[in-house]
């Protein structure tokens, strides 16, 4: 029988066993190139008629015991792991679009994303539309040459959910895949392969690393036919991922399904204590009773969990969010999220700040919109400190 996801977070990945006496922690494989004895062995890898590797950007035995890992609690059939988030992204768009083909986009997603494919929406003749897919039928947007739709599992800054069955339902009544940015949930929150996805993509700098000190990306998918043609792009372009940020990725991968536990239970208990107190207008997580996507979250995501991160908005505008995040102590202010301790961003600034105003409006990233990234804290401890910061905005 399969073992539960947390299980399989501990055991997979250890590698082969060349000894009797194995390391119990995989070997970090830092070579850039692998040696062949002969003609008739180089042949045998490159045809994959026997197992070996050939040049690192093209695989290494790390890659293949984190794409493993990946492959396994996304409910993948094979993943590929890359140097960033952006890296991933880049490599699918240009691994399965073509100039002339359409690309459906979701209107909440990651700054950088957004700023991607506006480009190639410039320079390299793929069409792009964006539309609110959480609100708007996928269906009144598809053309003809929709070849992609991409949406993120919960979207940045503001948390809110897309049915992800629906639009791949509508996507599948032709020939478009749906690419899904899983980065702020995880697989331990959602696996969108098993929700009728083609393709989950994460920022691995994010909660698969959680400790702030690697860059990564990842694709996972679920014909590996389609990972193919991803790859294919991941080899050409080369954003590789680098032996040592592999073997870091899986010894946070240990911790996954721990620390989006705690995680999660601190973004609830943040957003209710947020909800109630003075200078706070709407605050923005699916896991509280009273947000529009609370239903859908409840369907899509595993044990009522809804993930680590949320938004708040201060009604007093930029001067109030100035004074906020002047007033921070343990809490710090970065310009990213996902690490073991409570950070906040402010989006109109950092993630969206390529964004014109009127683009920013149209999205609902108002000048006092802060994102927290609630962190592995005790939560008595985050809340005394959130109050303090409050009584002084
Ligand atoms: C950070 C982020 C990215 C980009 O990832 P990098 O690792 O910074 O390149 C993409 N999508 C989302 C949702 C992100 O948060």
């Amino acid at each position: 029988m399969k073992k539960n996801l947390a299980t399989r977070l501990s055991r997979l990945g250890e590698g082969t066993r060349p000894s009797i006496t194995p390391a119990k922690s995989l070997p970090i494989t830092w070579s850039s190139v692998f040696a062949f004895d002969s003609l008739a062995d180089l042949e045998a890898v490159y045809q994959k008629e026997a197992a070996g590797h050939i040049y690192t950007r093209l695989g290494n035995p790390v890659h293949d015991a984190l794409q493993e890992i990946l492959a396994d609690i996304e409910e993948g059939r094979g993943a590929r792991a890359y140097a960033s988030g952006m890296g991933a992204v880049a490599v699918t768009i240009l691994g399965l679009l073509r100039s002339g083909d359409h690309l459906l986009a979701d209107t909440g997603l990651y700054g950088g994303t957004y700023q991607l494919f506006n480009d190639l929406a410039a320079r390299f003749g793929i069409a792009v539309t964006f539309a609110d897919l959480k609100r708007e039928d996928p269906a009144d947007h598809l053309r003809d040459k929709t070849r992609l739709i991409y949406l993120e599992t919960i979207s940045n800054p503001l948390m809110e959910v897309a049915d992800i069955r629906r639009i791949a339902a509508a996507a599948h009544r032709q020939d478009c895949r749906v690419a899904v940015d899983s980065t702020f949930a995880s697989p331990v929150i959602c696996r969108p392969l098993s929700l009728g996805a083609d393709v989950v993509i994460h920022s691995a700098t994010k909660y698969l690393c959680g400790h702030s000190d690697v860059m990564g990306g990842v694709v996972v998918a679920a014909d590996p036919a389609v990972l193919e043609e991803i790859h294919r792009a991941g080899v050409l372009y080369g954003p590789t991922l680098s032996p040592m940020d592999a073997w870091l990725l899986i010894r946070s991968l240990r911790t996954l399904d721990l620390r989006m536990r705690r995680h999660a239970q601190n973004a609830l208990a943040l957003a209710g204590f947020f909800a109630g107190q003075p200078h706070v207008g709407r605050v923005f997580y699916p896991g509280l009773s009273d947000s529009p996507f609370h239903d859908i979250a409840r369907r899509q995501f595993s044990d009522g969990l809804c993930g680590g991160m949320l938004s708040l908005e201060l009604t007093g505008g930029k001067a109030a969010a100035e004074r906020f995040l002047g007033n921070l102590e343990g809490i710090k202010f970065l310009p990213s999220l996902a690490g073991y301790s409570t950070s906040v961003s402010y989006p109109a600034a950092t993630s969206h700040r390529g964004l014109t105003k009127e683009a920013r409006a149209k999205a609902g990233i108002g000048d006092g919109l802060i994102r927290v990234s609630a962190g592995l804290e005790d939560s008595a401890d985050l809340r005394a400190e959130f109050t303090a910061i409050l009584e002084r905005v």
